[in-house]
């Protein structure tokens, strides 16, 4: 047992909402019990909601966020596809590398770190892609793009986007926007521990997949047969899912649903523009370009002749608050403060000002 608690306003983990934790601890069951799969069922259908989708195939993959990078890609691009991918920061990197071990031609598109995607220049970067990708919330950079604007350009591409970041956090609508295949994470505003990857593919997108894709882990076709519902057949053992995080998941999710999307999404923004706003009253300049500001994940740059290292010690250790380096060539030069699912509140504003305040003196 850990004998330290953390206030966890970094780029995620973040911590979780009292229900994902309570789903942690209720008695485990077997990956194909009756009481399980009922529980998964409605997982699934409470995902849809968040992600904003009818997607019969929307799960929540045994794994973390990069495994739905991997399994967005691995299920949709084949040998010499080509792969159109937005780069912005260390999560459009990590898509290209994934992207290339898929065998695609990958074509980049490079951005300034700290800007939003260009999409008009995405668009434009080939005549005909297999799949166009972009990060919607940048975690690296603290940036959100415009996800609904590519949807509008992608022509007869697959549109694919890592929403890690921002799925619970900010608007999100897969289905309005065009999403074609989504994946994201459970550790960040969803406020539900770190292990499971929600994953959603459009019918779309599916009937275009690879047949056998390299991963047989991740194979969508196989997954299809356990979780997702959409073989109306028996359910049929392919993995052990882990079920206490499903259960938890499913405690995050009915939590976030109860208070109503929304509002979820008012609690991030607003706890987000101040904390944006208390960090320029301290003197602080921002990272993120002006109008593209993540709520739930700030950067700041570190002032010269501090120490950045040593004010993150300080806050952990004098203040139990743990925040993020910067990311990349930022490692030393920003700070990363994360407001997600429980933390977007006043009390965490308010604390990490205090403390920031403090130890900057
Ligand atoms: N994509 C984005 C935008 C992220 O922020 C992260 C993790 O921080 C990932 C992908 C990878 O997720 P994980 O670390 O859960 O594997």
């Amino acid at each position: 047992m850990p004998l330290v608690s953390r206030h966890l306003l970094g780029p995620g983990p973040t911590n979780p909402y009292p229900e994902a934790t309570a789903g942690l601890a209720a008695p485990l069951l077997g990956h194909l019990d009756p009481g399980f799969l009922r529980v998964m069922d409605e997982t699934c259908a409470m995902l849809r909601e968040v992600w904003q989708t009818d997607n019969a195939r929307t799960l929540p993959l045994s794994a973390t966020g990069s495994a739905g990078m991997e399994a967005a890609f691995v299920n949709t691009v084949g040998e010499g596809d080509v792969v159109v991918v937005a780069v912005n920061g260390l999560f459009g990197e990590r898509m290209c590398e994934v992207a290339r071990r898929c065998g695609a031609e990958v074509v980049r598109v490079e951005h300034e770190w700290g800007q939003p995607v260009d999409v008009e220049r995405v668009a434009a970067a080939h005549p005909a892609p297999t799949v166009v990708a972009i990060v919607h919330a940048e975690t690296s950079t603290g940036v959100r793009s415009d996800v609904a604007a590519l949807g509008r350009l992608k022509g007869e591409a697959l549109l694919l986007v890592d929403a890690v970041t921002s799925i619970g956090g900010i608007e999100l609508r897969a289905d309005e926007w065009g999403v074609d295949i989504g994946y994201a994470g459970t550790q960040k505003c969803l406020g539900v521990p770190p292990g499971l990857a929600p994953f959603t593919i459009s019918d779309r997108a599916f009937a275009r997949r690879v047949e056998t894709p390299r991963s047989w882990y991740l194979d969508l076709g196989l997954l299809g047969g356990y979780v997702g519902g959409t073989t109306g057949g028996a359910r049929t053992y392919h993995h052990t899912a882990p079920t206490a995080m499903v259960a938890s998941l499913h405690g995050g999710l009915r939590r976030i649903l109860a208070e109503g999307l929304d509002a979820v999404w008012a609690r991030h923004e607003r706890a987000g523009r101040r904390l944006q706003e208390g960090l320029q009253e301290l003197g602080l300049e921002l990272f993120a370009a002006e109008g593209h500001r993540l709520p739930e994940l700030t950067t700041v740059r570190v002032p010269d002749g501090v120490d950045a290292a040593a004010v993150r010690g300080e806050l952990l250790t004098r203040y139990g608050i743990e925040i993020g380096a910067g990311a990349g060539r930022y490692a030393d030069t920003v700070w990363r403060i994360g407001l997600m699912g429980p933390n977007a509140d006043d009390d965490s504003v308010a604390l990490v000002l205090a403390a920031l305040r403090d130890v900057l003196r």
